[in-house]
């Protein structure tokens, strides 16, 4: 499959500005993520890379070629894209083997070698092909749905929110399999999504977007590690941020002194901690900061304990071991582990303080 760029896509729909200088690079064989709020434009890009509408302004291109410029638009039939909605919206009337076929030419159907080989990519046993959808669960119409988009060998696969109609059980399996397909097909993929988890977990790039700017694409890692902004910090995943004054690359914070992670200049700044980060002690430790616990969530695997400093400090959040857990109004001692990433203050700082 090709690469997809997309760049400086603009869209309005009447005055409503919904995408505004979009730049996106999907590497061939790769799978973006599009990360975002509803209603920032997530879908409207991927509508505009299938064709199904046109951007207003900015170009997309599928490999050398391009698919939208300015006054020339490949229609959508033409495009070779393969789309996965969120829910799969298979043929109810058709069985699975014909949902499957549906864009092929009638002698790739007739020999149903192709069929085979795209419900083994995904997982699917031979034997539901003669089933309809109705008969399948979820998970399983949803792997349908991507054997149609691949089959008939598309230059970009495009899902919309593909998982965000499936419970619980079902999502965490469906993901894995679809994003195995995708990787053995070679598969360049974009991905929308709101869910961060999801995103950090299957993509090899994420691309964050909101009110329709792209903020950051970065590795899954990188973005974790390195957001741009405490919005974006806080939207991949539980962020702490505290106010603090740096100097010679150290943090002065109510949670201690703690080390700044790349180079950040002296003065006031918000910092980033990760709960993982924060160690809870149930017994006084060196250079640990007294805290009292106000809320327990426990998850099972682990837990979020919700944190007062004192006296009157800000409330923090630690995610520890779901074992031996402090119950809420325990006294407990803090320290912070690794670096931490140091927004410098601008006018809009305040806003950064919890
Ligand atoms: P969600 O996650 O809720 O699906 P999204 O990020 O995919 O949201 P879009 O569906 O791209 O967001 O919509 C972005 C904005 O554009 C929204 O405010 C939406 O109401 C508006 N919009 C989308 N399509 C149209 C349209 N055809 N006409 C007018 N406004 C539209």
């Amino acid at each position: 499959m090709t690469a997809l760029t997309v760049t400086a896509v603009t869209k309005a729909f009447g005055a409503i500005s919904v995408l505004e200088g979009v730049d996106l690079h999907v590497p061939a064989r790769g799978i973006t993520a599009v990360l975002g709020p509803s209603g920032c434009g997530k879908t409207t890009l991927l509508r505009l890379i299938a064709g199904f509408a046109d951007p207003d302004s900015g170009t997309i291109a599928f490999g050398d070629h391009p698919v939208f410029t300015a006054g020339r638009s490949v229609p959508p039939q033409r495009r070779r894209v393969g789309y996965v909605p969120q829910e799969g919206a298979l043929f109810p009337h058709r069985t699975i083997a014909d949902n499957v076929t549906f864009g092929l030419a009638r002698q790739a159907r007739r020999t149903g070698d192709r069929l085979h080989e795209l419900l083994d990519l995904v997982g699917l046993d031979g034997d539901l092909a003669s089933r309809y959808p109705h008969q399948l669960s979820g998970g399983q119409q949803q792997r349908v749905a991507l054997a149609r988009a691949l089959a008939p060998r598309p230059s970009v696969v495009l899902l919309d929110e593909p998982f965000s109609s499936l419970d619980a059980s079902l999502r965490d399996g469906t993901r894995r399999a679809v994003m195995r397909a995708l990787r053995a097909a070679g598969a360049t993929a974009v991905l929308v999504t709101h869910d961060q988890a999801e995103a950090l977990s299957l993509a090899d790039q994420v691309a964050v977007m909101r009110a329709g700017r792209l903020v950051q694409l970065d590795s899954p890692a990188e973005l974790y590690r390195r957001p741009r902004d405490p919005a974006v910090a806080g939207f991949v995943g539980e962020a702490v941020l505290l106010p603090a004054d740096i100097h010679d690359g150290r943090a002065a914070t109510a949670l201690g002194t703690l080390a700044v992670r790349g180079p950040a200049m002296d003065g006031t700044a918000d910092v980033l901690i990760r709960p993982e980060q924060i160690q809870v002690h149930e017994t006084a430790v060196a250079d640990g900061v007294d805290a009292i616990v106000g809320e327990v969530s426990f998850y099972g695997h682990d837990a979020a304990l919700r944190l007062d400093l004192v006296p009157g400090g800000p409330r923090v959040v630690a995610r520890v071991p779901g074992s031996d857990l402090p119950g809420a109004g325990a006294k407990v001692w803090l320290t912070v582990t690794g670096e931490v990433l140091a927004f410098s203050c601008d006018s809009s700082c305040d806003n950064y303080h919890r």
